[in-house]
């Protein structure tokens, strides 16, 4: 069976086609800053084999519907291709970034669930018109293939009304769906299910603290195999310091902003989503970059790295203090994954919360998940790469299997 994955943003397009069966990568690709004359796509043919062919194309000028055609057309190209035709593809799996409460699993794409998302727009202005331009014009490419929607944010949906509620007059829930919706859903779900066959305990048993730190960044508390806490919020910008964004923040300092500075909603909403975090702190958001600037002696960057690893020990703590027991804590994300300081930093000195890093273990790099907590340890520490396409991919099959 092969699945397409296609994850449509307002200026890119990144896409992966899985042959499930033969668990390969056939094809993937990126196609980058649409609309612009300089729109550029990378294309892969069978990436993880010694064969592997990419083609590049620069300074073309795209369109999501060009765009989008050119990938369809490379799919099937004689040289690059990996399929003879469009028919091949059973199934195309889309990454929708806001399900709202209306979507508790992934869902195949009818006119009930376009308006749904439609509808869903208000709470991701950003996200989800792209992800539905990309439906659309997906569908016509691929007509006899099954569409299948999957959320960011169904994995936090069993949430309880305490966790997402916020402390504001009800009615903005009631009315607005003003609440805590959670994002990174398929990373925190993926890792999760890795994790327990890692550890080989059934999901349902397990309580973990799940921590994704990317460009974006968020943590889940995780019990039973169930989120119950998340610290993204009703948007992105919530919870951990991130590359660019603030994350939790008193809520006064955009008055501040406006009535002492003038600023605009559009500019305080910019200057918390683009230019605060680390970037804010020590004008750089590359992890890589603060880490280099802080080993060269920068005040800044040490700060930035300070604040970064506090706001994520703050979190676990609090997520250690809802969760009855924790049995694994995972560091996932290309921060999480590969920023060994930054797992040192964020466990050290935590032995009385049974939190044991163990420092040799810790700095094994390898693209592989593995343990790096003490031997004799009973919380599992793990690093595991994440992998949301082929989650995405092997959630379509999932809905697939249903119908
Ligand atoms: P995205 O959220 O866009 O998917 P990634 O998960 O790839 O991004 O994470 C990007 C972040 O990972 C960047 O801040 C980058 O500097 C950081 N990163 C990647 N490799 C390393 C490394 N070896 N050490 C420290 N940080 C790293």
């Amino acid at each position: 069976m092969k699945i397409l994955v296609i994850n449509t943003g307002s200026s890119s397009v990144k896409y992966k086609l899985y042959d499930l069966r033969k668990k390969e990568v056939l094809s993937k690709g990126l196609l980058e800053k649409i609309y612009e004359p300089g729109t550029r796509l990378t294309h892969e043919k069978l990436p993880e084999h010694p064969d592997r062919k990419v083609k590049t194309e620069n300074s073309i000028s795209l369109t999501h519907k060009s765009g989008l055609e050119r990938i369809a057309g490379l799919l099937s190209d004689n040289e690059y291709g990996v399929i003879s035709n469009n028919d091949e593809i059973s199934a195309v799996g889309h990454r929708v970034v806001h399900g709202g409460e209306t979507f508790k699993t992934p869902a195949v794409i009818d006119e009930k669930v376009i308006s749904a998302i439609k509808e869903n727009i208000p709470l991701a202005p950003l996200h989800n018109p792209s992800n539905l331009t990309g439906i659309e014009i997906v569908g016509n490419l691929f007509p006899k293939a099954i569409q299948v929607a999957v959320f960011d944010t169904t994995f936090h949906q069993t949430m309880p009304p305490e966790a997402f509620i916020y402390a504001l007059p009800y009615e903005l829930y009631e009315k607005h769906r003003v609440r805590k919706y959670g994002f990174h859903g398929t990373s925190h779900a993926y890792v999760s299910r890795k994790a327990a066959g890692f550890l080989e305990r059934p999901l349902d048993e397990l309580n973990m603290i799940t921590i994704h730190l990317g460009n974006g960044g968020s943590m889940c508390a995780i019990q039973n195999g169930s989120c119950i806490e998340t610290s993204m919020g009703m948007t992105p910008l919530g919870g951990l310091v991130m590359g660019t964004r603030c994350g939790d923040l008193d809520p006064s300092i955009p008055f501040f902003l406006s009535d002492h500075l003038n600023m605009s909603l559009k500019e305080i909403d910019s200057l918390l989503n683009k230019s605060s975090g680390l970037k804010g702190i020590c004008g750089v958001n590359d992890m890589r970059e603060v880490i280099k600037r802080k080993n060269q002696g920068d005040i800044r960057a040490e700060l930035a790295l300070k604040k970064y690893i506090r706001r994520i020990r703050k979190y676990i703590g609090a997520y250690f203090a809802i969760l009855e027991k924790l049995d694994c804590l995972i560091f996932t994300g290309g921060i999480g994954e590969n920023a060994m300081e930054i797992r040192e930093g964020c466990c050290s000195g935590l032995n009385r919360l049974g939190i044991e890093i163990d420092r040799e273990r810790n700095q094994i790099t390898k693209n592989k998940i593995r343990e790096i907590n003490k031997p004799m340890s009973q919380l599992k520490i793990l690093v595991v790469p994440t992998d949301e396409e082929l989650m995405i991919a092997l959630e379509t099959q999932e809905v697939l299997s249903y119908l």
